[in-house]
Parts: C-alpha cells; structure tokens; sequence
C-alpha cells in the first residue's frame, strides 16, 4: 500500500543575515493511510517546517518528500491533502456555509454537488445550525470546526494541521479533541497533526513522533496503544495506557536516556 507520506533523509537550512539555521536535518517518517500522526517538540525544533514540506509550502534542502506515491509539489496541485492551521483562516465576508464551499468552488464543482457536500460537512462537524451565520459569530471552537470541514470538502485522503486547537480554552480544546478523533475516524483519512500539548498528542495519535530542536531532529517516535481514534472518548484520558503514553512522550521530549533500539524507524 502507498504511504500517505514519505519523508527521507529531508534537511531544510535558512540562509538569513545572522547566519544559517538547520531547521530540520536527516527526518525520516512515513505516515501510513489512515495513521494519524502527532508531531511534537519545543518551539523552535522545525514541527511547522516539517508540516510545510509535506505541503509544499516549502522545499527540502536535501532529501525528498512524497505524499501518496508522487512528489509533494504534484499532491498539491491535486489537492491530495486538507490544510488546517491555528488561525482559523476563514473569510469574515462569507457565511459558514460560503466558507465551507471555497474550495469546491474554486474548483468548479457543480452547484447541486456543492450544496449537498456542504451539508454532509456541517453535519459531520455538528454546525448544522449555524450555515448562515458568519465567523465573527461564532466561537473560536466553531471556528475551528468551520476550517476542519473546509480542509475535508475535497475529501483528502490526508489533512495537515498545525496547532490546530491552540488558542482554544482547555475544555473546548478537548471537545474539539474527541471531535477530530471522531471525524478522523470516519472519514478514513491519514493526518499530520502539530501540537504542543502532550496529552492533546497522546490523546489524538497512534504514533507521537518527539523532535529535538537545533538541528530539528526526530528524537523518538512513541507508539499509543489506545485503540482506533473514532473510539476515543472522555474515558479514554483516565486510561492506563493513556498516562502510560504521556509519561514515555514527556521522557523522551525532556531527553531521558535513550535507548537506541527504543527508536522506531519505519
Ligand atoms: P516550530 O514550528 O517547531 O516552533 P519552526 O518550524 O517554525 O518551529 O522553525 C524551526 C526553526 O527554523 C526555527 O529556528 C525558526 O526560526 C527557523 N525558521 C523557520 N522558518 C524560517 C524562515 N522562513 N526563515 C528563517 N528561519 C526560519
Ligand atoms: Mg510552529
């Protein structure tokens, strides 16, 4: 089966008047279909760079990124993947449901297409109510919701986010949290998600890849035995496995000692 992602040997290293930053350097990881991944790390370790190349909003210095089989640049432009970042990105002018249907406007799918499409998204996503409000009407929560199903409209076989929740308060955050392991679930697709929060990683992922900063490096990658995302609910966070996960993400992100043969590379 074809990875979601493959990322070999990648370095990116900027060039500014202060002199050159490895951002990141020699990151292997393949993300398979369905697999949903938690990039974490302190600021600074290259988690949004990484995400950038997956995009294609950004190219690797050295080394290569696939996505789906073919080179990210040809994902992009057909659209292989969802795009959903802290900032919610929606356009103020335009409703819930206008939002919601950019992308498929942009590319020109039919009228009556859209409109059902749009309804199963605000279904999926709980704002069935709320197609004909506007963005500033809504909660930073909602928001959110509006910019996961606009990242889904063209049902990405992968969806790509960065910090997604973090200016959310920490109640909603974990709503919004059982939301994504439930939308992930159903609708299948493989995702790369940034965050700084170990429980939120733990909580989300079926692997939480730990990065080190200076060079941004994958320090360790810690696999969660919670079961399929779509399964994950309020009691999962009680869960032994839970605490047993965020403990082994927090050695690894505080540099315990590493074993080696405790790295997962595949
Ligand atoms: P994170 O998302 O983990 O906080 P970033 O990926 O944003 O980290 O940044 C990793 C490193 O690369 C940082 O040292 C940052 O300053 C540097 N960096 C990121 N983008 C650029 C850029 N466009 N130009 C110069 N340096 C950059
Ligand atoms: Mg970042």
């Amino acid at each position: 089966m074809t990875a979601a992602v493959e990322v070999r040997s990648a370095g990116r290293t900027f060039t500014t008047r202060e002199g050159t930053v490895v951002a990141l350097d020699g990151i292997d990881l393949t993300v398979e279909p369905g697999e949903f991944v938690a990039l974490i790390g302190p600021s600074g370790c290259g988690k949004s760079t990484l995400l950038r190349l997956i995009a294609d909003l950004d190219q690797p210095t050295t080394g290569t990124v696939q996505v789906f089989g073919e080179p990210a640049r040809q994902a992009r432009l057909h659209q292989a993947y969802g795009i959903a970042f802290q900032q919610s990105g929606l356009l103020p002018w335009r409703t819930v449901a206008e939002n919601i249907a950019l992308p498929l406007q942009l590319h020109r799918s039919p009228k009556e297409d859209r409109r059902a499409r749009v309804d199963e998204l605000l279904a999926l996503v709980g704002l069935e109510e709320f197609a004909g409000r506007y963005p500033d009407q809504l909660s930073g929560g909602m928001q959110q919701r509006v910019a996961i199903a606009r990242a889904l409209a063209e049902r990405p076989g992968l969806l790509l986010m960065d910090e997604p929740f973090g200016a959310l308060d920490e109640m909603t955050r974990e709503r919004m949290q059982t939301e994504l392991a439930r939308i992930a679930g159903e609708t299948g697709a493989a995702v790369v998600f940034v965050t700084h929060s170990i429980p939120e990683a733990v909580f989300l992922a079926d692997r939480v890849v730990v990065m080190s900063p200076r060079p941004g490096r994958i320090r360790r990658i810690v696999p969660v035995d919670l079961g399929p995302e779509a399964e994950r609910g309020e009691g999962t966070r009680e869960d032994d496995a839970f605490f047993a996960a965020v403990t082994a993400v927090r050695e690894a992100l505080h540099g315990a000692p590493i074993d080696p043969r405790g790295v997962e590379t595949r």
